[in-house]
């Protein structure tokens, strides 16, 4: 089977091209020899990234497969075909064998000091099995492992760092050591520096970034996946605990207000930006677009807020956009999303392994 896509290819942020074919699941720019080609038109993108997303999870932890298959869907509908899964308590290996759902990069299962996340997610451990635990994700994963970086504290009454820094610099040489990324969960400032200075790749939320650590993160170049959809529900969060943690509470809202200068100064000091909706927990799949919108909205270049999604989270995540050979993984619009991000919510046909799926 040979598809045909016609119109404008967005190869990267400043070469575009005419056309591309997608021959036995595989992109070509050469025109191959059969006549006979399904094609589409229209402005193409290489499948959206979403680098932060749950599927096999609810809010009350793993999910059945029908579930899982349903939450993929959704992002697949929505032009996401490569997912980060930043932590699932389900197994969900089943569907890198089916080419109709998207693609999965496992960070495996979260590692959360006990009582120390939501519940059912999480391996939920002391610092002294950190190493351990850190090593089998790392061999269960596919090629990133996901820590709880800090969480409320009930008797701090606060958010407050979950690992000390000697157990969490041992446990990231480990996965370093064993081919794995590190990445943690962070909504608040005190665990950062530790984190970074123990040689983490990237933090997700971010939102406690300061003008004392966005330094030390661009020099290091730790990335960031901001999931500002998310964030967005810090206030409802903050209200629901408002009797119980006032602390908590008052820092979550003050998280929030400023989550938008925190992305914003994050991006011009050269932290890596990179597009996360965090779906499953709580959030609904499917909300790649409003992310990059939201990602705009803190002030990066609308370029940059696809590339967030596109070419730029590929490269970041070793896995090709659209160069000859890469499997044919492709989102086509009616209109350039670089002149309109809003574009992104509304994909014309989206295409998987060369086959329109959608
Ligand atoms: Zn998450």
């Amino acid at each position: 089977m040979v598809l045909h896509v016609k119109g404008r290819v967005l190869v990267g942020p400043e070469e575009v091209r005419d056309e591309l074919w997608a021959v036995d699941g595989r992109i070509t720019y050469e025109r191959p020899r059969s006549a006979e080609a399904v094609v589409v038109e229209g402005w193409a993108l290489p499948g959206l990234v979403d680098a932060h997303c749950h599927v096999g999870l609810d809010q009350h932890g793993a999910v059945d497969a029908p579930t899982s298959e349903k939450q993929a869907v959704t992002d697949r509908d929505a032009g996401t075909l490569l997912i980060r899964d930043a932590g699932s308590a389900a197994d969900t290996r089943w569907i890198d064998d089916r080419d109709d759902l998207p693609k999965i990069i496992r960070a495996g299962r979260h590692i959360a000091r006990t009582r120390r996340y939501i519940r059912n997610y999480a391996h939920e451990i002391e610092p002294g099995d950190l190493v351990a635990y850190v090593a089998r994700e790392a061999r269960r994963g596919d090629g990133w492992v996901k820590l709880v970086g800090d969480w409320i504290d009930r008797e701090a009454g606060d958010l407050t760092a979950c690992w000390p820094r000697g157990e969490v610099e041992a446990a990231i040489a480990e996965a370093h050591r064993l081919g794995a990324r590190v990445t943690a969960h962070c909504f608040a400032e005190d665990s950062l520096r530790d984190l970074v200075e123990a040689g983490i790749d990237c933090i997700e939320h971010a939102t406690g970034l300061t003008e004392d650590t966005i330094p030390l993160f661009a020099e290091r170049g730790v990335a960031i996946v901001p999931t500002l959809v998310n964030i967005a529900t810090f206030p409802r969060l903050a209200a629901g605990g408002e009797a119980k943690f006032p602390r908590w509470s008052a820092h979550m809202r003050a998280l929030h207000a400023r989550r938008y200068d925190t992305v914003r100064s994050a991006y011009d000091a050269g932290i890596p930006v990179f597009v996360g909706t965090d779906a499953g927990g709580s959030l609904a799949h499917g909300l790649v677009a409003a992310e990059v919108e939201e990602l705009v909205k803190a002030g990066i270049p609308p370029l940059e807020a696809l590339s967030a999604t596109t070419w730029g989270a590929r490269a970041w995540l070793g896995r090709p956009a659209l160069q000859e050979g890469a499997p044919a993984d492709l989102v086509v619009y009616d209109s350039d999303p670089r002149a309109d991000v809003r574009v992104l919510a509304g994909p014309r046909r989206v295409i998987l392994n060369g086959r329109v799926i959608g």
